[in-house]
């Protein structure tokens, strides 16, 4: 166990990419020895709703790390919810990140789990020896009137029984910081880890910026500006940006910082190079 916590999450290759690309990301993040890995599960009615079963279950019984796996409500009933925590059980996983999910344009909801607190409750219920942690978001949910709101409804989830929470990435550590004071005073003492996301791409920063209504910091507008069209550099630039942020959280005792690899090991290998000294407990 690393001090603070270091964890990375991977996604389920899309549906129509070959089976072994998952097997190439987990080979490529070998010896990194995180905590945990957690793998995504895709939202909506159309998604093959056991890959995150079968990554989960390679994850900790091919590579021995602890497996994380996420589980979306909001267009799920409670017999596809026991579906899929039987399935996660089976495969030996027993620490689910439970979630709402986004709302999908055109598609129907079911109108058992509206918020992520419904879910936990319902997993505390049914699977009551299984681990449940739970998203928050830094600089507030973007369907959130404001962040002191969010964070009285991040009490209701953390209540209904998530011991652990994992939060939305951010590109400035005020944001973070001021976030965790808020989420203290409000009485949430579980362990919340750090989201963070390498950039890759400015298309990409801006789009995900726009649909979280999340912040890009001066700091890292001039990287997107002067390097946003030159992907080599800009990646470069990102892999500094974020090993910054990482010293710059550990420094400040955050709880654990939760890489988002988005299936990159060689940008995250260069990461945790660069932040592996600050964080106690590893190897070599
Ligand atoms: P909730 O906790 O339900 O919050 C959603 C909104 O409802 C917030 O505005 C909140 O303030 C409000 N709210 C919550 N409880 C109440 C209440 N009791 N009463 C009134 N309002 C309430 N999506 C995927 O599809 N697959 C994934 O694998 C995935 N993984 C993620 C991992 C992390 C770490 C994070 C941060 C997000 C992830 N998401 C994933 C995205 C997530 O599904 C969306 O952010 C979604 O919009 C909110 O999910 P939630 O579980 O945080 O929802």
């Amino acid at each position: 166990m690393h001090s603070p916590m270091f964890t990375l999450e991977v996604f389920p290759p899309k549906r129509n990419a070959p089976v072994g690309t998952i097997y190439d990301t987990l080979d490529g993040l070998e010896g990194l020895n995180p905590d945990f890995i957690s793998v995504t599960y895709g939202h909506g009615t159309h998604s093959d709703r056991t890959a995150t079963a079968r990554i989960a279950h390679t994850i900790s019984k091919e590579y021995g790390i602890p497996a994380v796996a996420h589980l979306t409500a909001l267009y799920s009933d409670k017999a596809k919810i026991d579906e899929a925590l039987d399935m996660f059980e089976e495969a030996g996983v027993s620490a689910v990140l439970a979630l709402r999910g986004d709302y999908i344009d055109g598609e129907q909801l079911v109108g058992e789990f509206n918020h992520a607190s419904d879910l936990v409750s319902y997993i505390r219920s049914v699977k009551p020896d299984f681990k449940v942690f739970g998203a928050c978001y830094p600089e507030g949910h973007y369907q959130a009137d404001s962040l002191d709101q969010d964070i009285e409804n991040l009490k209701i989830k953390v209540d209904a029984g998530v011991t652990h929470l994992i939060s939305q990435l951010f590109y400035d550590n005020e944001d973070f910081y001021r976030f965790l004071d808020k989420a203290r005073a409000a009485g949430i003492t579980v362990p919340i880890e750090a989201g963070i996301m390498p950039v890759r791409g400015a298309k990409s920063v801006r789009r995900m910026a726009e649909r979280n209504a999340s912040r890009i910091p001066d700091r890292l507008n001039t990287l997107l500006n002067k390097w946003g069209d030159d992907i080599q550099s800009l990646r470069a630039a990102g892999i500094l940006y974020a090993s910054e942020q990482i010293a710059d959280l550990v420094a400040h005792d955050v709880d654990g910082v939760h890489l988002y690899s988005m299936n990159h090991p060689a940008t995250t290998r260069r990461i945790w190079r660069n932040a592996e000294p600050l964080f106690r407990g590893t190897q070599g």
